[in-house]
Parts: structure tokens; C-alpha cells; sequence
């Protein structure tokens, strides 16, 4: 009787799930395990944390299908990742470890650890392809250097790919073969040292045909015409192959989105220290200025921009913001206000309910001018435009801005002409285009 273990991690799904295919298809009994890492967790500040309370509740929603079926359910502890492998081998007689791919560097320093933690214990460990099409080596440049600029890179991606890639596994056909015995019942939220949120998921099963003028619709916040996907494919409660085979139908714009997501994924694998550091050095010389109150203004949404304060009210309210405003209030950080980058990826950090390490650090780089394949640096947004063109009927604004165009709402903070110069002399300054 072969029995394994399949660890999920960012693939909360029974659905088209490699590791978990390959796991089921491979073994007589697997035995689904999740562990809350102290490492990640004790992090957290917030203990309403919105991502807690969706990983907590989606892992009750598997538990309780497995449950359903007569089967024991998922194994759900909380405590350091190598030690409880270490006992679950041990204690449940399993001959393997099966997982998908996790490229996050902690991510993979961890893996490695249970690795070979796993093979002093005579166990394997077996990791597949699962979150992406192609992995951080697979579309390079001739020379086999990563490429650093989205196009080309793009370009690559779309030649090398084929339809096939997209094919589903069918996991789900075979989880007759999970874990029969006694599996204890899930933790409570509280037993992890969390509490449950205010946490809003959008639909993961989405028609999307609305996604056919997603290249039309996709800047105006007001219409709600983007997929709401990311906190799916950053939780892997979609597959990534299904989004693929959808995009190719629908919408190119959007297939370019994904393919975004996949370029950033396999620049922090390649530039691990692009979370600290930016990843253009010479920008390494901007003076940013460390203001408190004016960072605060900024994060509460109190900056009289009614366009960067409705972004910033959603943020704090749900959790998610529309990319165009995404792009509006990052670009206010750091040019109109010129606050480190890190902070504001730090506060997105800790916000977004699809916060992803590798699309958060690019997305800010590629604001603060520094990431690869930024724009250049004097192209400062003008809030002002931004709102005329992207929110004319101010519906968007009204929704987390009630009071604006009262006495009751704040004043600009900076005027934006001056601000934008400050922007460009100390920028300029850092990169020697002007003494
Ligand atoms: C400053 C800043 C920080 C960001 N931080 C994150 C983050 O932490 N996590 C995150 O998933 N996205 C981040 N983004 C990218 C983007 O804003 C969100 O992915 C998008 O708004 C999610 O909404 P959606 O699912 O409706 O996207 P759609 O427009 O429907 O796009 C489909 C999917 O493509 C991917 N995608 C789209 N745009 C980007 C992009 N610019 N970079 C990388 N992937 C993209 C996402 O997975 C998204 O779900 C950030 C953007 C900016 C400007």
C-alpha cells in the first residue's frame, strides 16, 4: 500500500490541481495536509487578517467536501512547517510529499529544508508545475538570461506556448483515493490566534464572456469590468490553465494580464533582492523623504485627491482596489510625495487581499520609475487627469468619498505642479541629469 501526503500551499483546490494529480494518480492513499506556518503568521499584525480568514475558510469548504464523501477530511495543524513533516511521516507511515512549485525565496528555502528533512527520513519530496504556465526558466532570452523587459518577454511566452499547456489534470476525479482513516476536525480561527474578518470574496466562477471588451473597459473603476480574479489565482482557488484556455477565447488584453503576472513571478525569482532594493541601482540615489503624517494622510485616504483617496478608502475597506487607481495612488507616493516605494509596498502588503509578493514588488518598482521596464521617471500621473478621464461621473469617488466636493473634505496636500517639479529635481538630482 503506497501511501503519500499532498501539502497544499497556494492551490486551495480539488480542481485541476498537478501536484495533487500526480499525488492521487501515483499512490493508493494521499493524505491532504495544510500547515499555518508561525514563519508567515506570526508576521501578521492584524488579526483580522483578511487572507487568514480566506485560507481558514476555504480550507473548511475542502475539509467539509472530503467529509461529505465519507472521507477523512484535510490533516490542518499549525506549527513549525519541517517539524510536523517530520511527525506526519512518522505518524501516518507516508512514503512521499507532493506539492506544487512555490517560487516566493522564502518559499523555497523553506521547501528545501523539508526536502531534505524528508529524505533523512527516507521520505521523498515531489513538487510540481502548477501556478503559471511556464516557470521562472523556461522563457529566456537565447543566451538563457532572464528577460527584464515585459514585451519581448511576452512575445517569447506567446510562441512558446500551445494549447495543450493549458489542459486540465483531473484531479478531481480521483479524490475517492484521499484519506479514509480519522482526521482531526479543522482548527477554529481562534485556535491559530486569528479572528474572523469582514472578508468579502468575489465570485471565482465567473462568466467570462464579460471579459470580451475587457481592452475597452478595463481602466474606469466605476464599472466593475475586471475579473476580481487575484485573490483566486493567488490562493490557486482557480487554476491558472482554466484562466489561460478562457483568455485565449475572450479577451488578449487579459491574456496579457496573466502574462504580467508570470513575468514579475519570474523576475523575483531572478532578482530576490528587487524586494528591498530597486531593482535599477542608480535609482537607489533619490532622497525620499520619511513623513510620517503625510505617509498617514496617504494611507487613510486624507489626501483632498478624491481619486487617490476613493483607491485608498476601497484598500482599507475591502481589501482590493481597482489597478488603474492602484497605479494612481502609488504613483502620488512616490513622485507627488516622494515616499519610499518600500513603504507604500509595505502598506499594500499588508492590505490586499491578493497580495502577491511579485506583483506588489514590481507593480511599486514599476511606479517609483525604478523596476524594469518602468516608465521614465518625469512621466508623473496628473490626479487631476487620471480623474477626468477614468472617473468623469465621479461615481467611483462618490462611492468611497462621500463628502467630497464639501467643506468637509481636506484640502489638497500639495499642489500638484509643485509637487511634480520637487518630483523631477530630486530624481533628476539622483540620477545626475541635473546638477
Ligand atoms: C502598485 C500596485 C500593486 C499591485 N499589487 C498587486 C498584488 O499584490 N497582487 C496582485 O495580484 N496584483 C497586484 N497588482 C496588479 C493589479 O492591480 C491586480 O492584479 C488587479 O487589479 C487585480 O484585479 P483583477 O483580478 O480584476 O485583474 P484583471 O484585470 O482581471 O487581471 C487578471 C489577472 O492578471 C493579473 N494581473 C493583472 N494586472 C497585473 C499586473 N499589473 N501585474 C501582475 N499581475 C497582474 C492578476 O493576477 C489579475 O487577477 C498591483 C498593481 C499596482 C499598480
Amino acid at each position: 500500500m503506497k501511501k503519500a501526503a499532498f501539502w497544499f500551499r497556494r492551490d486551495l483546490r480539488f480542481e485541476d490541481n498537478h501536484g495533487l494529480y500526480r499525488a492521487l494518480s501515483e499512490n493508493d492513499e494521499v493524505l491532504p495536509v495544510f500547515i499555518f506556518d508561525p514563519e508567515i503568521l506570526d508576521k501578521l499584525t492584524d488579526k483580522q487578517d483578511r487572507r487568514i480568514h480566506f485560507i481558514h475558510q476555504r480550507l473548511n469548504e475542502l475539509d467539509a467536501k472530503l467529509r461529505e464523501m465519507g472521507l477523512g477530511g484535510i490533516l490542518i495543524v499549525h506549527g513549525d512547517v519541517v517539524k510536523y513533516w517530520q511527525k506526519i511521516i512518522k505518524m501516518y507511515e507516508i512514503s512521499s510529499i507532493y506539492c506544487n512549485n512555490d517560487y516566493e525565496p522564502a518559499a523555497v528555502k523553506r521547501d528545501w529544508l523539508v526536502d531534505e528533512n524528508a529524505s533523512m527520513m527516507g521520505a521523498e519530496f515531489r513538487s510540481f508545475k502548477d501556478q503559471v504556465i511556464f516557470e521562472e526558466n523556461e522563457v529566456l532570452k537565447d543566451n538563457g538570461d532572464p528577460y527584464t523587459v515585459y514585451t519581448p518577454y511576452k512575445k517569447r511566452w506567446l510562441s512558446q506556448f500551445s494549447v495543450d499547456m493549458a489542459n486540465p489534470y483531473p484531479s478531481q476525479d480521483l479524490l475517492s483515493k484521499m484519506w479514509k482513516g480519522r482526521i482531526p476536525e479543522p482548527y477554529t480561527i481562534e485556535r491559530i490566534g486569528f479572528e474572523a474578518s469582514d472578508l468579502q470574496v468575489p465570485e471565482k466562477d465567473i462568466d467570462f464572456s464579460s471579459l470580451i471588451s475587457y481592452d475597452e473597459h478595463r481602466d474606469y473603476p466605476a464599472l466593475d469590468s475586471t475579473s476580481r480574479l487575484s485573490v483566486h489565482l493567488r490562493f490557486g482557488t482557480v487554476s491558472v490553465r482554466k484562466l489561460v484556455s478562457q483568455a485565449l477565447k475572450v479577451n488578449d488584453t487579459w491574456l496579457s494580464e496573466l502574462i504580467w503576472r508570470e513575468f514579475f513571478m519570474m523576475i523575483l525569482f531572478h532578482f530576490p533582492d528587487s524586494t528591498k532594493k530597486e531593482f535599477k541601482g542608480k535609482y537607489s540615489a533619490v532622497k525620499w523623504r520619511y513623513d510620517e503624517e503625510d505617509f498617514k494622510k496617504w494611507c487613510f485616504g486624507q489626501t483632498g485627491y478624491p481619486l487617490v483617496d476613493a483607491g485608498m478608502r476601497e484598500l482599507n475597506a475591502t481589501g482590493f482596489m481597482h489597478n488603474r487607481v492602484r497605479m494612481v495612488t502609488a504613483s502620488f507616493l512616490v513622485k507627488h510625495l516622494l515616499i519610499d516605494w518600500r513603504w507604500g509596498e509595505k502598506y499594500f502588503a499588508k492590505k490586499l487581499l491578493d497580495f502577491d509578493l511579485s506583483a506588489n514588488v514590481g507593480n511599486w518598482q514599476w511606479a517609483a520609475g525604478c523596476g524594469c521596464d518602468a516608465a521614465p521617471y518625469f512621466r508623473v500621473f496628473n490626479p487631476h487627469t487620471q480623474l477626468d478621464k477614468f472617473d468623469k461621473n465621479l461615481e467611483y469617488v462618490k462611492k468611497w468619498v462621500p463628502e467630497y466636493g464639501t467643506t468637509e473634505y481636506p484640502e489638497e496636500m500639495v499642489e500638484h505642479k509643485e509637487s511634480r517639479q520637487r518630483a523631477l529635481d530630486v530624481y533628476g538630482r539622483a540620477l545626475g541629469k541635473i546638477s
